[in-house]
C-alpha cells in the first residue's frame, strides 16, 4: 500500500441511498458530506470509520466534506482537542473543504430559537431537571405538560432574552421546543433546547455566551447552514432522525439535509467511548492520550500505524446498519499486510547474548551489503558491520535443546543471516551458572555460500557489538484480557479486565547502527522478531523503540 490514496471505496447502503438521489437529480446534483467531532477528547478508530466515510464519499462523488466543531458543551472542551483533531484528519490522508465550529452559529441559533418562540414552538421552562424528568414520563407512559408550557409568547421572548443576558443561575431556566409530551418517541417530547451555562470559558467564543444550544437543535441547523446534503451519524441517532427533521420543518434554513445513520464500530480487547478512553488517561493506566495501546489515532500513529493501512481497516470492515464487534486480528492484519510489503529490514537483538568469534582476527570489521526488502530491490542496500564480537538473542541458543531446535546448540552450526556460518565451541557461565558469553569459530568459506559437505538449517539474526546502538524495546500487546471488556459481569467492569501484560519493557538491546537514522513512527522490520519503530518521544542518548505489531498472529493461535 502506498501513500496515495486508493479511491476504491467499496459501495454500500449509503452510497446507494446517493445514487438514487442523484438519479432522481435531488441537491443539483451535488454531494456535501461533514465530518463533526466534539473536542472533548481524541480522536479514536471509531472515529476513523466515520472520517473515511463521509471523506469517502465526498472523494468518490466529486462532493465536498467539512470538519466542524461540534462545540456545544463547553466544560467539557479544550483548544488542545481541536488541534489534535485537525491533525489526525490531516495524517489520515483528508482534506476538509470548509473548517467549522458550531460556535460560528451561536448567532444564528439564537435568531433560530427567537423565530421559534415567535411561532409559538418553544417556551422557557423553570422546572428542575429532576422535575423535567418527572414530567417527561416512559416509554409505556405519555408525559404531562409542564406548567409553563403554555406561557405567553412575549413572556418567553422576555425570559430568553434575559437567560441570554446571565440574568438567570445554571440549571433556573431552559428554553424547550413544544412538540408533543405524548408522543411514542420521547425524543419529541417538549425536548430543551438551551440551557445556562453561566462563568464557563469557552474556547472559541470566550465569555459572550450565557446559554448553550443542545446537541438535536444545533446539529440539523449547522448542517442546514452549511447545505449538507447528506448527514451521516451513528444508529444511536435513528430515534432521533424525527426530531432533526422537525427543527428543519419550522425554520426558514437554507436547505433539508438527509439524516442516514450506520453503525458504529467496535473492536475486541479495547474499549472506544470518549468517557472510558479519559478515564484512562486521567487514571494513569496509560501513558496518555497518544499511548500506543490506546485504540486513539495518536496512539495507533505512535505505534508505527500508517493512514494507508487504516483507510484499508476501515474499507475491510464496510458500513452496514447491524451492530457488530470487530475482531482485533482484522486492524493488526491490515498493518501486517502493509509493513510486509513497504517496511525496511533491519537487525536487532532483544535479549542479547555475546559471541565471540575465536578464530576471527581482533580489530576487523568487514561491511557487508544487506537487502533493505527481500523482494523490492528497489528499496535499496545498506551495508552492516561483522567483527569479532557479536549479540545473538537468548532465544536462538539453547544448552538442552528441544526436539527439533534449529538454532545454535553447542557443536552445533547455524547461519547468521547475510553473513556467515559458525559453531559454538564452548559456553561460558558466570558464577551463578548464567551463560553470558559463546565462544564460537566462523567459516570464512561460507559467506552467502553453503558449507561443503554439510548442511546447515538454521539461519538467526545478530549485530556487531562494537558497532551496536544500545536501545529500550517496548513490547505492546492488548490493553485488555477479554475481547468485551465492556460487559458488565458480576459487577466487574472494563477497569478488572486490563492486562498486566500490555507493555513489556526491555532494556540494553542491541540494534544494527543504521537503526540511528530510525524517522519516529515510520515502522521498520526487525527481521525475525515484528514491526517496530522510533518513540517520537525517544531521547537522542538511549532510543526508545516501540513494537507496531507481531510478524504474525499471536492471538489466534492462543484462542483456537
Ligand atoms: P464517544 O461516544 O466515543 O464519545 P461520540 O460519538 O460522542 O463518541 P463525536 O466526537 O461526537 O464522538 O463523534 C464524531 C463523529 O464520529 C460522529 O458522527 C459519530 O457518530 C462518529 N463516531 C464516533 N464513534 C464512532 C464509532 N465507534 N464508529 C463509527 N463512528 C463513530
Ligand atoms: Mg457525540
Amino acid at each position: 500500500m502506498n501513500q496515495k490514496k486508493e479511491n476504491t471505496t467499496p459501495s454500500n447502503f449509503i452510497r446507494h441511498i446517493i445514487d438514487k438521489d442523484l438519479a432522481a437529480g435531488k441537491n443539483e446534483g451535488k454531494v456535501v458530506t461533514r465530518f463533526p467531532p466534539e473536542p472533548n477528547g481524541y480522536l479514536h478508530i471509531g472515529h476513523a470509520k466515520s472520517i473515511c466515510l463521509n471523506f469517502g464519499i465526498a472523494d468518490a462523488y466529486k462532493g465536498t466534506c467539512n470538519l466542524r466543531f461540534d462545540d456545544t458543551n463547553p466544560s467539557k472542551e479544550d483548544i488542545e482537542f481541536v488541534d489534535a483533531i485537525k491533525d489526525d484528519v490531516q495524517w489520515l490522508g483528508y482534506n476538509w473543504n470548509e473548517l467549522h465550529y458550531a460556535s460560528d452559529y451561536f448567532q444564528k441559533l439564537y435568531d433560530y430559537a427567537v423565530d421559534l418562540i415567535k411561532q409559538d414552538k418553544a417556551y422557557v421552562d423553570d422546572l428542575s431537571a429532576e422535575e423535567i424528568r418527572e414530567y417527561r414520563g416512559t416509554l409505556k407512559e405519555p408525559g404531562k405538560n409542564s406548567p409553563h408550557h403554555d406561557r405567553s409568547i412575549e413572556e418567553n421572548l422576555d425570559l430568553f432574552e434575559r437567560m441570554r443576558n446571565g440574568e438567570f443561575e445554571d440549571g433556573s431556566h431552559v428554553l424547550r421546543a413544544k412538540i408533543d409530551m405524548a408522543s411514542p418517541n420521547i425524543n419529541l417530547r417538549d425536548p430543551t433546547i438551551y440551557r445556562i451555562r453561566k462563568g464557563v470559558h469557552h474556547h472559541q467564543t470566550g465569555d459572550e455566551w450565557s446559554v448553550y444550544p443542545m446537541y438535536d437543535y444545533t446539529h440539523c441547523v449547522s448542517d442546514a447552514l452549511e447545505n449538507i446534503t447528506h448527514s451521516l451519524c451513528t444508529l444511536e441517532f435513528e430515534d432521533h432522525r424525527p426530531l432533526y427533521d422537525w427543527f428543519l420543518d419550522q425554520l426558514d434554513v437554507p436547505c433539508h439535509p438527509q439524516q442516514i445513520e450506520f453503525s458504529r464500530l467496535n473492536l475486541e480487547y479495547t474499549v472506544m467511548s470518549k468517557r472510558k478512553l479519559t478515564e484512562l488517561v486521567n487514571q494513569k493506566h496509560v501513558d496518555g492520550w497518544d499511548d500506543p495501546r490506546m485504540p486513539s489515532i495518536a496512539g495507533l500513529r505512535r505505534r508505527g500505524f500508517t493512514p494507508a493501512s487504516i483507510r484499508e481497516f476501515t474499507n475491510r470492515i464496510g458500513v452496514t446498519k447491524v451492530d457488530n464487534v470487530i475482531e482485533m486480528g482484522v486492524l493488526e492484519d491490515c498493518i501486517r499486510t502493509d509493513l510486509n510489503e513497504n517496511a525496511l529490514r533491519r537487525m536487532a537483538v532483544l535479549r542479547p547474548l555475546k559471541v565471540t568469534l575465536t578464530n576471527y582476527p581482533e580489530g576487523q570489521v568487514e561491511e557487508l551489503s544487506a537487502a533493505n526488502h527481500p523482494q523490492k530491490e528497489e528499496l535499496g542496500r545498506r551495508t552492516i558491520p561483522f567483527s569479532r564480537e557479536l549479540y545473538i538473542d537468548q532465544n536462538d541458543f539453547a544448552e538442552i535443546p528441544p526436539p527439533k531446535f534449529k538454532r545454535l546448540i553447542l557443536e552445533g552450526e547455524v547461519r547468521l543471516r547475510g553473513s556467515y556460518v559458525i559453531k559454538c565451541e564452548e559456553i561460558i557461565k558466570d558464577a551463578s551458572g548464567e551463560i553470558i558469553e559463546l565462544k564460537c569459530s566462523y567459516d570464512p568459506a561460507t559467506l552467502g555460500k553453503n558449507p561443503e559437505g554439510r548442511k546447515v538449517k538454521g539461519v538467526i539474526h545478530w549485530v556487531s557489538a562494537p558497532h551496536a546502538i544500545e536501545a529500550k524495546v517496548r513490547l505492546y500487546d492488548r490493553l485488555f484480557t477479554e475481547p468485551n471488556p465492556d460487559s458488565s459481569k458480576d459487577g466487574q467492569d472494563y477497569h478488572d479486565f486490563l492486562n498486566p501484560e500490555s507493555l513489556v519493557e526491555l532494556e540494553k538491546c542491541y540494534l544494527e547502527k543504521n537503526l540511528a537514522d530510525a524517522e519516529p513512527g515510520v515502522a521498520v522490520q526487525f527481521e525475525r522478531e515484528g514491526y517496530f519503530c522510533l518513540d517520537k518521544y525517544s531521547p537522542k542518548s538511549e532510543p526508545i523503540f516501540n513494537r507496531t505489531v507481531t510478524l504474525r498472529d499471536t492471538w489466534a493461535k492462543l484462542t483456537k
